[in-house]
């Protein structure tokens, strides 16, 4: 695909020899099965990689494992600093890996330029905080002594990624934990396998400079299999796993089991509350863009909207005019606004819910369906679609990873609002449009949202580096790229010191001998 710059995106990231099916460069000894990556853009073939076999992995554990001995004895600042060069290569790498991101899984160049940006913000933030991994000093009760708590490197991170943020999540995750002493072993989605070998080439690439060992940042590839790998050994002291919620389910018991940490970040069912006072220039891009953006393969996209029974009909019909405007096509081509879904299974989820919304009762208000013709060759392009429904139907309580929003009335309060927007066993991101003060606040204080995410007069959708991210029942309950979030990738260690020359014991025990 001469068209848009790709061949030369792909050269620039080192992924020209990529359809040989060679192991993928740096850390990782690949020599499984060949998985091929087409694009849902055109259908066509990008290029393979070989996923990891048990005797790759455990080649890759030993040198991450070795490299975590000499990482961990760098000072946190000076790890920082590794890190700011990393920011730095993304800076100059941005537009090559943002095309590849949005021809690898189809969202649009402006959402892939901006993934990679994400990419850059955390490495800031991630740099500020590696001079900030403060611990405590606590008051001791003993005499000439003092307590106080530090916080250590845990070892081997592993990362389990999902296709529709392919880059970004895995810098989430590595940025925060190379700075706090961590290695970091990313097994990538299957669906995107080539931005992982990309990523992979860009930090390799600043290691090198560093003369730092590769095994600070390394790769598997493959699917659930080799996840698994992961999840069942113990010597991965944390595993960030981001995808769905029955993927955490497995996966978080399966740490568990070995009392390992998890951080998991997983499925959302989030909605926008819409008042009788919200203003409309601000409803209507911000629904929509929370609806459609990246074709509804957000785990932040909008899913319903819970519209007061005052302003349903202006509402409805602002909404449903808008979805009129929408460009679907080539997401490289920055004229359109909706890509494609990942691949063809999504399609089929994509029209099984509709038909189940519709057999629940659901009454279609803008109709689905596959887009085909010129331009629309790999069958992955669908029509956005919009269904009113009741919040109680069977697939309105499930995330279905596609553009299908559901429009939903409340009356009287706004508490009946929240009701609504909590009764789901998701808990990611939710949104309340008012101008009313009251409103606002009662959605946000304990009473309110029971999510991770709340927001006032803004969509679900497009988070920003610095608040921690994640969300909570289903949704895992994980927090990661901000706030505090770092402290899941350490452990804390209290000490206590003793400078005087008795022994007293806690609490006034007595214990003399
Ligand atoms: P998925 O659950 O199918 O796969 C995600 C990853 O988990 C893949 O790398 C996959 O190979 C791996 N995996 C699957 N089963 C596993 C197992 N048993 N053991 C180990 N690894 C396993 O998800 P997907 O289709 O790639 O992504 C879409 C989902 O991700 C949506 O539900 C979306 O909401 C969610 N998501 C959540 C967040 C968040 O931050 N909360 C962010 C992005 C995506």
């Amino acid at each position: 695909m001469a068209n848009f710059g790709i061949e030369e995106a792909l050269e620039t990231l080192g992924l020209q020899e990529i359809n040989e099916g060679s192991s993928t460069g740096s850390v990782n000894f690949s020599n499984g099965e060949i998985i091929a990556s087409y694009s849902p853009v055109d259908g066509k073939l990008i290029g393979k990689v070989k996923a990891s076999t048990k005797e790759d992995y455990e080649k890759v554990m030993t040198t991450a494992t070795a490299a975590f001995k000499t990482w961990r004895a760098i000072p946190a600042p000076q790890r920082g600093e590794i890190v700011r060069q990393f920011g730095n290569k993304l800076r100059e790498l941005k537009e090559p890996l943002g095309k590849l991101v949005s021809y690898e899984m189809g969202k649009s160049y402006q959402e892939g330029l901006g993934e990679v940006q994400e990419m850059i913000d955390i490495c800031d933030f991630a740099v500020g905080l590696s001079r900030q991994l403060n611990g405590q000093v606590i008051p001791s009760e003993r005499p000439g002594h003092v307590m106080r708590e530090q916080w250590h490197p845990l070892g081997v991170v592993g990362i389990i990624s999902a296709f529709n943020f392919p880059v970004a999540v895995w810098s989430w995750n590595t940025a925060l934990a190379w700075v706090c002493g961590n290695v970091c072993v990313w097994k990538a989605s299957e669906k995107a396998p080539l931005c992982s070998v990309a990523c992979q080439n860009i930090i390799a690439a600043v290691l090198k400079d560093n003369n730092l060992p590769e095994g600070i940042s390394c790769i598997v590839n493959g699917d659930y299999k080799v996840g698994e790998y992961l999840t069942a050994d113990t010597r991965v002291a944390l595993v960030s796993a981001t995808g769905s919620t029955r993927m955490g389910r497995i996966v978080g018991a399966k740490v568990a089991e070995r009392f390992g940490k998890s951080l998991l970040e997983l499925g959302g069912n989030n909605a926008i509350i819409i008042t009788p006072t919200a203003d409309l220039k601000v409803v209507v891009p911000g629904a929509v863009f929370g609806a459609v953006g990246t074709c509804g393969q957000r785990c932040t996209s909008t899913r319903r909207l819970i519209i007061h029974e005052s302003v349903y009909d202006k509402v409805r019909d602002a909404i449903v005019g808008a979805y009129g405007q929408i460009k679907i096509g080539n997401p490289l081509d920055e004229s359109n606004h909706v890509g494609p879904l990942i691949d063809k299974d999504a399609v089929n989820t994509y029209l099984a819910a509709i038909e189940k919304a519709k057999a629940e009762g659901g009454k279609v208000l803008v109709e689905g369906g596959v887009l085909e013709g010129e331009g629309y060759e790999s069958g992955c392009y669908v029509k956005p679609a919009i269904i009113e429904a009741e919040n109680h139907y069977e697939i309105v309580q499930h995330e279905t990873f596609a553009p299908i929003l559901y429009l939903m009335k409340y009356s009287g309060d706004v508490e009946n609002a929240i009701e609504l927007q909590n009764g789901v066993a998701q808990g990611l991101s939710s949104s309340i449009m008012t101008n009313e003060m009251k409103e606002a606040e009662k959605f946000l204080s304990f009473a309110g949202s029971d999510c991770g995410i709340a927001n006032v007069n803004i969509g679900t959708s497009g988070a920003e580096i610095g608040g921690a991210f994640g969300g909570e029942k289903e949704t895992g309950g994980g927090r990661e790229s901000g706030s505090d979030a770092w402290k899941t990738y350490m452990r804390r260690q209290t000490n206590t010191v003793n400078y005087s020359d008795e022994l007293p014991l806690a609490q006034g025990i007595k214990f003399d001998l």
